[in-house]
């Protein structure tokens, strides 16, 4: 068996294991192995459906070292005067130039696609581990020097490799949503056009493709929804990178903290982020239940209001040919409807643990939702501070929310993590020139003269006193 050393072995070369190999090169002087069982860089994006875009702005999201996108904002469609969302080409395409022209070039980074990482065992001293190639099933040995980083933690489950949980009748159409937009329903001489489309799951795969639909020009009429529980989304508005969207950004953050503070329950909190435009719902007749920081645009949510043949009947148990069969009923659909899988988890229930352990580090949520600035500051910590219990006390995981509630928790860690970073200088100053924390520049930049800026953050100091009393107040009271 052939053998090499290495300091950090990564597994996964997804958005995770990439953000965190990209900080640990800029302020350590080790050597990195990325071991990933895809062929290219960038972990699920690889098996991403032709039309999904990231959620968020491109600002935001990939590597520290190296912007995605170029920072335009977007002249027409659903996102018009909203900065670019990278399309998920480019967003592969990105994590290859990462690799090709930031990592490997330094010489301190060895990258094994097409490979399985296994048989890891970490001790304080680092730890060993086998990568299999899975093309030619060699495996060779390593030892990890340092630590072993676990970077598939928060992988995402997607349609395409996720088969659906439910049974499916001989004959009936069920697509994924690549299927759907490369399979050429309705191609001459193959498939024919289908009376209708189904699209089962609420979440922002679902949303993705009904708004696709839409937007090639299918009639709403056409479209059925397979809604188990309706969501709450966060309005893209107040995510935006530039200054000129501070009194929404920054100024949002101030609103979430008031509601915070002043809500009465936990579906009080949510009308009230709703009331102040923080968080969008698409049916207001229907109490939302579920929150996974999924993110849309006014005018995406104004587009889903089309769609009112919605089935809110649980969860799909089976589709028959002429039928579905949901938890709490049965509803008749037309025969040759195309149904269109969406209910993979991208967000698959996964428990916490330490983010730092003798030999090991499992990159997680520190700041929710954001998954690159989240593993780029693992790895700040990682390279800078000195005991496991001193770099878990900087990184505390944020759980992801499960339930309503679970916003609650999440906001909470993720002020909490904040706090102990704001005051710790050295941390403080990274972050203030890390692309991937937007908002830290947007905060530390106000001119101190700009009266109603200053006011904005004078209320966000406010409320943020306030709000985690208030919060433990709901939490005890939504158990
Ligand atoms: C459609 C979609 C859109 C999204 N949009 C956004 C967005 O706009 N903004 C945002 O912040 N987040 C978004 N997310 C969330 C997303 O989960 C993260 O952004 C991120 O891409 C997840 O990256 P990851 O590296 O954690 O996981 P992955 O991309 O799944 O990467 C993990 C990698 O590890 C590999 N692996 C696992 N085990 C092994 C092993 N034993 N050996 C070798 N390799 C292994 C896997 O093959 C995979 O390549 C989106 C998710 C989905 C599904």
């Amino acid at each position: 068996m052939s053998a090499f050393e290495t300091d950090y072995l990564i597994t996964g070369a997804g958005a995770t294991g990439l953000a965190f190999a990209d900080t640990l090169l800029q302020e350590t002087s080790a050597h990195i192995t990325l071991v990933d069982s895809h062929a290219l860089p960038g972990g699920h994006w690889n098996e991403a459906y032709p039309f999904v875009t990231l959620h968020q702005p491109s600002a935001f999201y990939g590597v520290n070292s190296l912007p995605l996108g170029r920072g335009r904002k977007d002249t027409h469609g659903l996102n018009a005067g909203l900065y670019e969302l990278a399309t998920g080409a480019e967003v592969c395409s990105y994590f290859q130039q990462v690799m090709q022209q930031q990592l490997l070039p330094s010489g301190r980074v060895r990258y094994l696609p097409m490979s399985r990482c296994q048989a890891v065992a970490t001790t304080a001293e680092g730890g060993s581990a086998e990568v299999v190639s899975l093309l030619s099933g060699a495996t060779t040995a390593v030892r990890v020097r340092r630590k072993w980083v676990d970077a598939s933690h928060f992988s995402p489950e997607v349609p395409a490799t996720t088969p659906p949980a439910f049974a499916v009748a001989p004959g009936v159409r069920l697509l994924t949503p690549t299927q759907l937009a490369q399979a050429g329903v309705g191609r001459a001489g193959e498939l024919p056009t289908p009376p209708g489309y189904c699209i089962l799951g609420a979440g922002k795969t679902a949303m993705d493709v009904a708004l696709w639909l839409l937007g090639q020009g299918v009639p709403p009429a056409a479209l059925h929804w397979v809604v188990p529980r309706d969501a709450w989304v966060v309005n893209r508005l107040g995510t935006q990178p530039g200054e000129e969207f501070f009194m929404q950004s920054i100024g949002g953050m101030a609103q979430q903290m008031r509601a915070l503070s002043e809500a009465q329950s936990v579906d009080d909190l949510f009308l009230r982020l709703e009331a102040c435009g923080q968080m969008l719902r698409i049916d207001r007749q229907h109490m939302p239940r579920m929150f996974h920081y999924a993110t849309l645009s006014e005018a995406e949510v104004q587009a889903l209001r089309q769609i009112t043949q919605c089935v809110r009947l649980g969860r799909v148990q089976a589709i028959e040919p002429e039928a579905l069969v949901l938890q709490q009923g049965r509803v008749a659909m037309a025969p040759g409807t195309a149904y269109i899988h969406c209910t993979a988890s991208a967000v698959a229930p996964r428990a916490n643990r330490p983010i730092f352990e003798p030999g090991r580090i499992t990159p997680q949520l520190v700041r929710a939702p954001l998954v690159s600035f989240s593993a780029a500051v693992c790895a700040y910590v990682e390279a800078h501070y000195g005991s496991d219990a001193e770099k878990n006390a900087l990184c505390q995981p944020v759980p992801f929310p499960r339930r309503l509630a679970g916003y609650i928790t999440a906001t909470l860690v993720s002020q909490a993590n904040q706090q102990r970073w704001n005051e710790d200088k050295t941390l403080r100053n990274w972050m203030r020139q890390t692309r991937l924390d937007g908002f830290g520049q947007l905060t530390s930049l106000v001119d101190r003269n700009d009266s109603a800026k200053m006011a904005v953050l004078a209320e966000l100091r406010q409320h943020l006193g306030t709000a985690a009393a208030s919060a433990q107040r709901l939490l005890a009271a939504s158990r």
